[in-house]
């Protein structure tokens, strides 16, 4: 579970992004998150795994604070935590599946990593993720030739590879076009639904939350102002 009680963040220079923010995300959950560029987000989103400053209130992931957490706590949390990006963030001249291995950076001593000697069990794991997003073809090929959608795929296969119990998804979709949109929106809702992973999605347009969204929080300036039924959103 997700809780936050009356969040502020107030990023350094003064600029509080985030007012006053009470939200609570049920294990399991599907969460879209809907508002203006700036209305905060993604700052929401990074607030989850405490890469933004929480000025006010607690953040509480499984019943652990973030707010003023050590970094030991940190880094645990965000292992268990999975990031997929507007742009990807993939390492474009390298294959496919060492851009999923990544997701197993955090659980492995680092210098398999830098030998590239990933153990067996880790290599499958990062193969049946890119077999959940049905790219497990492509496992060898350079991630630079790839198209968007399918790099958005391998985006989220190295989160999974990470077997994280939190999926977020910052504007997933708003670098690709409208079909591949929807392929990947179709992905992050089987996902969910299958492995039941809470999974928190930025996105701007209405229309794609209202097709695969249950729940929708808007935010506008910094400020919650809806939270409840993507059915009973209208576009004002
Ligand atoms: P959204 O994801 O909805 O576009 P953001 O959470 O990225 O919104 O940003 C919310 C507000 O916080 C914006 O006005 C943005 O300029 C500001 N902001 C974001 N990151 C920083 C930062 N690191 N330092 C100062 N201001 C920031």
């Amino acid at each position: 579970m997700i809780e936050f009680e009356n969040v502020d963040v107030t990023y350094p220079g003064g600029f509080k992004a985030l007012h006053n923010v009470s939200l609570t995300i049920e294990d399991g959950e599907l969460l879209v998150i809907v508002g203006l560029s700036g209305a905060g987000k993604s700052t929401l989103l990074r607030a989850v795994n405490g890469f933004v400053p929480i000025t006010a209130g607690s953040v509480k992931v499984d019943g652990v604070e973030v707010r003023g957490a050590s970094r030991k706590t940190l880094r645990e949390l965000r292992s268990n935590v999975g990031m997929i990006f507007q742009t990807f963030n993939l390492v474009k001249r390298t294959s496919v599946i060492n851009n999923a291995l990544m997701g197993r950076l955090s659980k492995v001593p680092s210098w398999r990593a830098m030998t590239g000697f990933w153990p067996a069990a880790d290599r499958e794991i990062a193969l049946q993720s890119l077999e959940r997003v049905e790219i497990v073809e492509k496992a060898y090929v350079r991630a630079s030739d790839l198209s968007g959608g399918q790099q958005q795929r391998v985006g989220i296969a190295r989160a999974l590879a990470q077997e994280p119990s939190v999926l977020l998804a910052d504007e997933p979709v708003a670098s690709l076009d409208p079909v591949t949109s929807h392929t990947v929106m179709g992905d992050l809702r089987r996902i969910n639904r299958d492995l039941g992973i809470t999974t928190i999605i930025n996105l701007h347009f209405l229309d794609l939350a209202r097709t695969y969204g249950q729940r929708l929080v808007g935010l506008r300036d910094g400020e919650l102002v809806f939270d409840g039924n993507i059915a009973d959103v209208d576009d004002e």
